[in-house]
């Protein structure tokens, strides 16, 4: 079962790492560690970059973060972030902060079992559509995660 992203995290000397890619397939990626937290972002900025109703994002180390095949098309979407997607079929895969470039964003509906990133919080709740139902055991957060 190639797609199935827990068969390759079984597979022997790639334990624990998760495979992802684009809808067309030119970009393939590799996660080497487990997501520090797994989000979803109901931002205006997210929704258009998506064509969904929220983005749902996983924070990885940059390190743990390895292209397979193809290579991501950034977009500087903000003075301060830049995302990226595939150029061929137009997924959305990553998120960077400028000020945070260890940490890469992906986007879970990229990976191949998105099962093993389940968000843990809603971010800019203020600004999702009115038709989006949260899952109230998740922290809500009305506009961006203050600082703890
Ligand atoms: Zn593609
Ligand atoms: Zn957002």
């Amino acid at each position: 079962m190639m797609a199935d992203g827990r068969s390759f995290a079984r597979a022997p000397g790639q334990r624990g790492s998760v495979l992802g890619g684009c809808l067309c397939g030119a970009v393939r990626y590799r996660l080497t560690a487990e997501p520090k937290v797994s989000v979803n972002c109901h931002c205006s900025m997210c929704r258009r970059h998506s064509g969904a109703a929220f983005l749902t994002y996983a924070a990885v180390d940059r390190a743990a973060f390895q292209i397979e095949r193809g290579e991501l098309a950034p977009y500087r979407s903000s003075a301060d972030a830049i995302r990226s997607h595939c150029a061929s079929c137009g997924s959305p895969l990553t998120f960077v902060f400028d000020a945070e470039p260890e940490t890469v964003w992906v986007t879970v509906g990229t990976l191949d079992n998105p099962d093993l990133a389940a968000p843990v919080e809603n971010w800019f709740v203020r600004d999702k559509a009115q038709w989006t139902r949260l899952d109230t055991a998740l922290k809500a957060w009305p506009g961006p995660p203050e600082p703890s």
